[in-house]
């Protein structure tokens, strides 16, 4: 599963940062995922819940801030919201569009817990 080898690799990193600063323990993870990552949201959520057992931030309290894709024409230049990688602009019609955020996929934030 995609969404396991993903939360895996940020258990990792996490991992990383917590021996990094001799921290005891992950209060919260904050994670940033564009609605155009290729993430399945309900699948990533489960696979965190996986990921977390058994590791330094298995009491972390995991935050995903979804981040609703947002494209721009480059005709008009009015930005609009998309679900798809290339769309007909709303206002203009133009094809020639491209895409603001949306793509995202990175730790925003990790909260570690130090003595
Ligand atoms: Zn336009």
């Amino acid at each position: 599963m995609h969404e396991l080898s993903i939360a895996m690799q940020i258990i990792e990193i996490v991992d990383e940062e917590s021996k990094n600063h001799a921290a005891t323990g992950v209060s919260a993870i904050k994670l940033d995922i564009g609605t155009l990552s290729g993430i399945e949201p309900d699948a990533l959520e489960f696979a965190m819940e996986e990921a977390v057992k058994g590791s330094i931030a298995e009491l972390a309290k995991v935050y995903y801030n979804y981040i609703q894709a947002v494209a721009v024409c480059e005709e008009c230049c009015h930005e609009f919201e998309t679900h798809d990688y290339f769309k007909t602009c709303p206002f203009c019609n133009s094809l020639n569009t491209s895409l603001v955020k949306g793509k995202e996929l990175k730790i925003a934030a990790i909260d570690l817990i130090t003595n």
